[in-house]
């Protein structure tokens, strides 16, 4: 779980936030899925569910890359480390609240709350730029499957 990192539970001033942001090097880049097709499945594309609920929240070939990486690592103000996966859209959230600059992890970008649209666990973010958008969602609560392609 994100959640259980130790870290201390001092909440960074934003200054602090960006030095530790800064000093810390984030891991390796995980590879983006290549879209390549299974020969075993010629029906089925790959999709990206919620973890607690199963539903469909977006799919691989939505995967974009931000700041150079598709997966991030950051801490919230509360000493949370959350690693998130950038996706271009995600069609399984609701987005909730007004998006606000505050603590926001890209630069440019405002954010607002990202729920499961079937069971509303918090899976992640929607960032808002000034001309796009995209999802940072979490990586621990999403679990990879497939779906009939013709969906
Ligand atoms: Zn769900």
């Amino acid at each position: 779980m994100p959640g259980r990192n130790a870290i201390p539970l001092i909440p960074p001033t934003a200054r602090a936030r960006r030095r530790a942001l800064r000093a810390t090097p984030l891991p390796a880049t995980t590879e983006l899925t290549a879209p390549e097709r299974q020969p075993q499945e010629p029906d089925l594309r790959r999709v990206i569910r919620c973890a607690a609920c199963a539903a469909s929240i977006t799919s691989d070939d939505q995967a974009i890359t931000v700041d150079n990486g598709h997966t991030h690592t950051f801490p919230n103000p509360h000493g949370l480390v959350f690693t998130i996966r950038c996706f271009a859209t995600a069609s399984g959230c609701s987005t909730h609240g007004a998006a606000t600059p505050e603590f926001s992890w890209f630069v440019g970008y405002r954010w607002r709350i990202a729920l499961c649209r079937e069971c509303l666990a918090h899976l992640g973010w929607q960032y808002l730029g000034a001309g796009d958008a995209f999802f940072g969602l979490i990586a621990a609560r999403l679990r990879s499957g497939t779906e009939p392609a013709s969906t």
